[in-house]
């Protein structure tokens, strides 16, 4: 289907999750088959207009203003092989809809915090999941990748190990993925939930998370956000108007409770036990409506002590931040079967300092990141909502992966034609 401006429907098939700066493009093309993604390609190539894709919209960075969107939200089919555990996932699925598919079968992908976020971007970007340190990023569990490049071809991404490797952690740049094929795990259950302290009460919180996190095995994937919320009702009673420390837990196997016994304590608010996979989103309890949020990443080869005991004053000025960090290692660290273009798989923590609402909190950000400067490595584009400037992007990847994926850029779109979230390059 083609809607132009003037057309019913325009503005909802437009309007993703991040509200902050949407696409206003002439014209959309709301596909539901790979044929019309080719179609609507072919159509932007002719025009010398320019390309956005939009599945969930979570991870949109600056609106796209004239040219054509490709909205894949319709076009979202999942086909399980419960033999081979593996799943096709097309172009606009959410892991919502893959986990309801794989589910029954005690099958899981490896989604993340949120099931609502498109699988395919989380997966380009590489995709730090709920079970990251026990198998790594979701992009090393890639089979296969069907993509239409910017010169309206259809191709198995597999046939250029080149482009195969680009594709798995460079983003949406080097074309529209129209499906995946990727590895699923025999995960029926986790055992996960959060531990919410108040930090006015537990301002040793930090260091007894970040202490905890140098002992525990692969099978632990853990985070902690410092969370100032507020104080209406939505917020469940014990957490309304708190400042609190949520201590983010998915482990596997069954020695979840002495695992996490270091992290007890008293916290004011409980929901760790075991969960079936389908019930993930539990863990983080993240919002689940839309509106504008802008953060900043870095990727770090050490948690210091010293800025990490700083930040909970953050949360005290005048703008909400939420400052979440990510124990990372593990399987992530390791390199796959197959090499792509993910970096920094040496950091060892991630932090991101995110802020909802449409201020420019730019200053702000830089400034609770300036203190981890000296650890700092790298950043993930994943958990980078805003623009980014050229350096920014080219420091999520590994030197010299870079000016390669460049090359490839130039092969493959030229002419700049496709205007992905993080684009190599500035427009
Ligand atoms: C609440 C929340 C929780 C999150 N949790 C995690 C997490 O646990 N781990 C993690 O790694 N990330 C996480 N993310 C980040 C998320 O993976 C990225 O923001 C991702 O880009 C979202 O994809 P989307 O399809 O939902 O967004 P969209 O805005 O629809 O897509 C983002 C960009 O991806 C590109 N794109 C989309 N579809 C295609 C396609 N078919 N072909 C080529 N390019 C395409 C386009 O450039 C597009 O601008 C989270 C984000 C949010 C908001």
């Amino acid at each position: 289907m083609m809607l132009t401006k003037e057309s019913n429907g325009y503005d909802e098939a437009r309007l993703g999750f991040q509200r902050l700066d949407p696409h206003r493009p002439d014209l959309i093309f709301a596909v539901t088959s790979a044929p019309e993604v080719e179609e609507a390609v072919k159509y932007a190539a002719d025009h010398g207009k320019r390309v956005a894709v939009q599945a969930s919209g979570h991870g949109l960075t600056r609106g796209n203003n004239g040219g054509v969107l490709i909205a894949t939200g319709d076009f979202n089919g999942v086909r399980v092989d419960v033999e081979q555990k593996t799943a096709w996932i097309e172009a606009g699925a959410t892991w919502r809809q893959v986990i309801d598919a794989t589910a029954p079968y005690g099958l899981a992908p490896l989604s993340g915090s949120f099931p609502g976020v498109g699988a395919i971007s989380y997966t380009l970007g590489g995709g730090t999941g709920l079970m990251a340190r026990r198998y790594g990023f979701a992009a090393d569990h890639v089979r296969r990748i069907e993509v239409v490049t910017a010169d309206g071809v259809r191709r198995n991404a597999g046939d250029d190990p080149e482009l195969f490797w680009a594709l798995r952690g460079g983003g949406g740049n080097f074309g529209v993925v129209t499906g995946i094929e990727i590895e699923l795990f025999e995960v029926p259950t986790l055992y996960g939930g959060s531990l919410y302290f108040d930090l006015a009460e537990n301002p040793a919180v930090l260091e007894i998370w970040r202490e905890w996190t140098r002992t525990v095995p692969d099978e632990v994937t853990s985070a902690i956000a410092l969370i100032p919320f507020p104080d209406i009702p939505p917020v469940p009673a014990p957490l309304r108007g708190k400042h609190i420390a949520q201590i983010q837990l998915a482990i596997l196997g069954d020695n979840g409770p002495d695992l996490i016994k270091p992290l007890k304590g008293a916290p004011v608010l409980d929901t760790v036990g075991v969960l079936p996979y389908a019930e993930s989103a539990r863990i983080f309890a993240e919002p689940e409506h839309p509106g504008s949020y802008r953060s900043r990443n870095v990727l770090l080869s050490d948690l210091d002590p010293d800025p990490l005991a700083t930040l909970p004053k953050h949360a005290s000025g005048p703008t909400r931040c939420v400052i979440g960090i990510r124990h990372l290692g593990g399987a992530l660290s390791r390199p796959p079967s197959i090499p792509n273009a993910i970096g920094h798989r040496d950091a060892t923590y991630s932090l991101t300092v995110l802020s909802p609402g449409e201020a420019d909190v730019s200053d702000l950000h830089r400034t609770i990141l300036e203190p981890w400067a000296s650890t700092t490595i790298g950043r993930s584009l994943n958990f980078s909502f805003g623009p980014l400037t050229t350096d920014e992007v080219r420091a999520a990847f590994d030197p010299g992966d870079y000016d390669r994926l460049i090359k490839l850029k130039n092969r493959y779109d030229p002419a700049r034609l496709l205007a992905p979230n993080h684009p190599l390059e500035q427009p």
